[in-house]
């Protein structure tokens, strides 16, 4: 079960997406003054160290973060435009050109992990706890829950540093079986990330049976779910199926996808089978802040060509409600 260790991803495709639609949401959550909850049901380790063993040894955030950090004249390696989905189809001009201003939402990413990286280049990775605590007032909660024994240590020792005291609590417990005990919060206002490993099969219908029962409990929070698109019918059905409950629910729903590279398993001269890793992921919204649509569209049409791999990059922007 717990062989997933979110270092070796720190800072990947996956993570550009789901950083920067963090950071757009929580920016638009936080113009209110009334308290905000924010309970992340799988933390990670907080903090991560891009030129440590674990990323090095992955080497993902060469072709996520680092890559949009770097000079610009480096960071446009686009591919001949793809036949891509939805709002993709309507350009087949790169978004992102050398001289091209960033979209804001990738310069508020980018800004946010600068910030931790004082001296210049980009040693430290913020995962979500940290990214969600930057952003945050002293008036806000954040709830965080990670089983992983080593991660959860981490980040115990991480977090006391910033010395936040009850602002944040850090829980060693089953972030599907027990996040929604912070639901609904005193101020009746929360966003809660679910980011889960889908390490296994049965965590697609756990984070169903999570943001459900959170529904019921709480039908005006927030609810962002991250997961990968690879070949597996669980991880195609997911957002169709949280689709159909926002929609059952009479609840706004936004769903972004990123595809970097082709997701077929590739045959080598010697005949042995070479997997593409992480081709794509997706990140469905229940009741998302109304500013997002428009914040993400230009965002996600650059990102497609930063981050593409291949001519296969993609991606889709939808939203009802
Ligand atoms: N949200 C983090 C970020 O964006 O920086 C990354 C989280 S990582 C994808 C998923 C984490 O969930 C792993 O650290 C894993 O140990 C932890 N985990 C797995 N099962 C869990 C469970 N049932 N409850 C809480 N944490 C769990």
């Amino acid at each position: 079960m717990f062989s997933y260790r979110h270092a070796f991803h720190a800072g990947n495709h996956a993570d550009v997406l789901k950083h920067t639609v963090l950071i757009a949401t929580l920016e638009h959550l936080l113009e209110k003054d009334t308290a905000l909850t924010v309970v992340d049901t799988h933390a990670g380790a907080g903090l991560y160290r891009l030129d440590g063993d674990y990323a090095g040894t992955s080497g993902e955030a060469a072709d996520g973060v680092l890559r949009l950090l770097a000079p610009k004249q480096e960071a446009a390696p686009v591919a001949a435009a793809a036949p891509a989905q939805g709002a993709a189809k309507k350009s087949t001009k790169p978004a992102a050109t050398p001289d091209a201003p960033l979209a804001p939402a990738i310069q508020a990413y980018l800004d946010l992990v600068r910030d931790f990286n004082p001296n210049g280049g980009a040693r430290v990775y913020p995962g979500s706890p940290f990214i969600t605590h930057h952003l945050l007032r002293e008036h806000d909660k954040l709830k965080l829950f990670e089983l992983h024994p080593t991660d959860a240590r981490t980040l115990d020792a991480n977090i006391a540093q910033l010395e936040a005291g009850r602002q944040i609590a850090v829980l060693r417990e089953d972030g599907f079986g027990s996040a929604t005990k912070f639901l609904p919060p005193p101020s009746r206002r929360a966003l809660v990330l679910c980011d889960p490993s889908y390490e296994m099969k049965t965590d697609y219908g756990r984070v169903l049976d999570l943001i459900g029962e959170s529904l019921k409990r709480f039908a005006t929070g927030t609810y962002a779910v991250w997961y990968p698109i690879i070949p597996r019918p669980e991880a195609h059905d997911l957002p169709r199926r949280l689709k159909t409950m926002a929609t059952k629910a009479g609840k706004s729903w936004l769903h972004a996808t990123l595809t970097v590279k082709s997701s077929k398993v590739l045959t080598t001269v010697t005949g042995d089978q070479k997997r593409p890793g992480l081709p794509a992921s997706g990140m469905f919204l229940i009741n998302p802040p109304y500013t997002l649509n428009g914040r993400l569209q230009p965002a996600l049409e650059q990102l497609k060509d930063l981050l593409a791999q291949d001519r296969h990059a993609a991606f889709t922007l939808d939203s009802a409600g």
